[in-house]
């Protein structure tokens, strides 16, 4: 049984480890979830039509069945040959399935001999079918193994960084101090340059007493973002805020977006010198002063990495800050063989979105498990593989 990658993303990336276990004549079972049903059968996050690509990328057939346990899926795995390849309905579609429960991970086990885990961007949360099913296969003398997307994942966002080659310069941008801080704090002992951009720069900025507008900002982070400051004093890191910025006025308007929140337009977008931000304005970007500066580091560097983007890149407007350190990215991996890796999540949107993706090291599939990785957490669909071999 494979467990896959949170298939609505990175499909293709895992075809490696499908086609290495059909050449050495698997019978493969895939199990795999696909957005969040909570525990409910939502016609519209089922399996069937994931198997139908997949049949077109593996050119091979792919059966399906229209559950993820039970009897038809005992019949269905019963008959199968080796090198031929059933997939399961999403595994969410019951709630045991988050909740971890011994019982269902048992039912999910039962037609498997082995157990290959190839779903990093879920391995950061212990549920039946990254976690239980694992157990359950080990304690019945199977063999439990990480996919090759997932030992690659472990390679580029563990082994690599652990002694990078230098100068090794770390690009954190995105929403919010909160949700990196610790990633912050485990860089601050490793990296030699940190560059920071996105809303999370504005809560440094505050911290360092100026005016932020209407910046997205965290008030009650600012002890936070003053301690990181003080840390990379004293270790010596290099750590760059943004010398300017793009900014705009916000004005909701009537309309409502997808999730019904009212629709934001930005008017009187300009660069801003000033540190300061108007009181009417917000910071969206990094402005081009602050782009020379970080593309200059990035191309002094050997190692890279990459975890959020510097700007509100889903507006073209505030999307130049974010691609030109892709570009930068892209350069100095290409030219100079530095080693470019991309922590997930918006940062990977962004660099697909500048069609640079292929030009960098390495684009991890996971978010959420990225960020626990780097910050140093064991994540229990990592940890099990190993405690059961
Ligand atoms: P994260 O998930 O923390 O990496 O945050 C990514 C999100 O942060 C993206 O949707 C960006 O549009 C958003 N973002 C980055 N910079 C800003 C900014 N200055 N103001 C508002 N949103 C931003």
């Amino acid at each position: 049984m494979l467990c896959g990658p949170g298939l609505q993303a990175t499909l293709s990336e895992t075809l490696p480890t499908l086609k290495l276990l059909i050449e050495q004549g698997g019978k493969l079972i895939l199990a795999a979830h696909l957005g969040r049903p909570q525990g409910k059968r939502e016609p519209s996050m089922s399996l069937r039509p994931v198997g139908e690509r997949l049949a077109d990328l593996l050119g091979r057939p792919v059966a399906f069945v229209d559950d993820c346990i039970g009897e038809k899926v005992e019949k269905t795995a019963g008959v199968l040959q080796p090198g031929d390849v059933l997939l399961l309905e999403n595994v969410r579609y019951y709630k045991e399935e988050e909740e971890n429960d011994p019982g269902f991970a048992e039912k999910l086990a039962k037609v498997a001999e082995i157990y290959v885990n190839d779903a990093f961007g879920a391995a950061h949360r212990a549920h039946a079918s990254t976690e239980g099913v694992a157990r359950v296969v080990a304690r019945r003398g199977g063999q439990c193994a990480a996919g090759l997307l997932m030992e690659r994942e472990l390679k580029f966002l563990g082994d690599e960084l652990e002694n990078p080659a230098r100068p090794f310069v770390v690009i954190l941008g995105g929403a919010k101090v909160s949700d990196k801080i610790e990633v912050i704090d485990r860089l601050l002992d490793k990296a030699n340059t940190i560059l920071i951009g996105g809303a999370m720069a504005y809560t440094f900025r505050l911290a360092e007493g100026y005016k932020t507008g209407k910046s997205l900002v965290e008030a009650d982070k600012t002890e936070v973002a003053k301690a990181a400051l003080g840390k990379a004093k004293q270790k010596g890191v290099k750590f760059l805020l943004p010398l300017d910025d793009v900014v705009a006025e916000p004005v909701k308007t009537d309309k409502l977006d997808k999730k019904g929140k009212p629709v934001i337009e930005y008017q009187n977008v300009r660069t801003n010198t000033d540190p300061n931000c108007a009181d009417n304005a917000a910071g969206l970007d990094i402005g081009p002063a602050t782009v020379k500066s970080y593309s200059e580091e990035v191309s002094k560097a050997k190692t890279i990495l990459w975890n959020g983007p510097m700007g509100l890149f889903e507006d073209k407007r505030f999307a130049e800050g974010t691609f030109a350190v892709a570009r930068a990215v892209a350069e100095v991996t290409q030219k100079n063989g530095a080693k470019s890796i991309i922590g997930g999540g918006d940062s990977v949107k962004a660099l697909n979105k500048a069609k640079l993706g292929d030009k960098v090291t390495f684009m991890s599939t996971g978010g959420g498990a990225s960020l626990e990785f780097l910050e140093g957490k064991e994540l229990p669909g990592v940890a099990v593989l190993s405690e059961q071999n």
